[in-house]
């Protein structure tokens, strides 16, 4: 699979994060609420070190309810805070402030039993690419703050956003790279648009897409498309998800000379139709199995 990252990438984005650990009390970790491990970076805990952290389900909206939930009870099972949000409507981001202030609770009280003032509680948000990280830090400001990610070389000061009275942001995000090590990670890192098109074949992410649509969420695919299939009982047969695959794109009117189906163009349709929610809200990966 051809990667974007390069391990010079890597250690620079480590160490651009690392930099700023000294200035905050505890970092934001933005995952996809539909992949929790795909969009996960595979070093966090080792690049957060022991800082506090807040782990944010991003793009609820798109994401299965239930699976939402169970993710969360896993994470705090970990011993990490997690809320699920949806920032591209602000839905539950005003609990995030709270949710800080309450992780940094024992240092607060502290600081009071010395009589000092607290101040805000200062945090980074970090993820990969595309996770939704400046839509986040914008709908926390409330209001819209040009997020440029740190350039190599361009020393810029930091700036604070304050999020009401207590809490503070950096205005740039941290950057993390996912993991590569499984191929499939790549697979729903595209399916979800986290990562471009162009860099796979889109008749193979529509491929997987399919064929996680099979095992997770058969009778949504047979609802939209109308298709008269019996189900696939072996999703590893590679010609049982193009049977159904087919059988869509001769629902949806892709077909080609000798009537034959255009497979490209029905990839094109389901991965649209995913991204865009119209087969309802899917989480690609269980807490149940992780
Ligand atoms: P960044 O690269 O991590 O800063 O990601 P962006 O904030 O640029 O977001 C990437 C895409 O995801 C944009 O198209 C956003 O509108 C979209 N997005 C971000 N958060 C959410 C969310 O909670 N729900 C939905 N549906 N879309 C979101």
């Amino acid at each position: 699979m051809t990667i974007q990252w390069f391990p010079g990438h890597m250690t620079r984005a480590r160490r651009q994060i690392q930099d700023k650990l000294k200035l905050i009390d505890l970092a934001v970790e933005l995952l996809d609420a539909r992949i929790p491990l795909s969009s996960r970076n595979p070093m966090i805990d080792d690049i957060l070190l022991n800082k506090p952290r807040l782990i944010v389900l991003g793009k609820s909206d798109l994401a299965d309810p239930r699976e939402t939930e169970a993710w969360i009870e896993r994470f705090k099972y970990e011993g990490h805070e997690c809320i699920a949000v949806d920032a591209s409507t602000g839905t539950r981001v005003g609990e995030i402030p709270d949710l800080a202030r309450q992780l940094m609770q024992e240092k607060i009280d502290r600081q009071l039993a010395k009589g000092i003032n607290p101040r805000a509680v200062r945090a980074l948000i970090v993820g990969i690419p595309n996770v939704g990280k400046s839509t986040l830090i914008n709908r926390l400001a409330g209001r819209n703050i040009a997020i440029t990610g740190d350039r190599p070389g361009v020393t810029k000061g930091q700036q604070w956003i304050k999020v009401g009275k207590e809490m503070e942001l950096l205005d740039t995000p941290g950057i993390l790279w996912p993991k590569f090590d499984d191929p499939i990670v790549g697979y729903r890192l595209a399916m979800t648009g986290a990562i471009k098109e162009q860099i796979l074949d889109i008749e193979d992410i529509a491929f997987y897409a399919t064929r996680e649509l099979i095992n997770r969420y058969w009778d949504t695919l047979v609802e939209r498309y109308g298709i008269e299939e019996e189900r696939p009982e072996d999703t590893e047969q590679a010609d049982e998800i193009v049977r159904i695959m087919e059988a869509i794109g001769r629902k949806r009117g892709c077909l080609i000379s000798g009537g034959r189906v255009d497979l490209e163009k029905t990839s094109g349709i389901i991965l649209r139709e995913m991204r865009a929610g119209k087969l309802g809200r899917l989480t690609l990966e269980s807490a149940s199995t992780y």
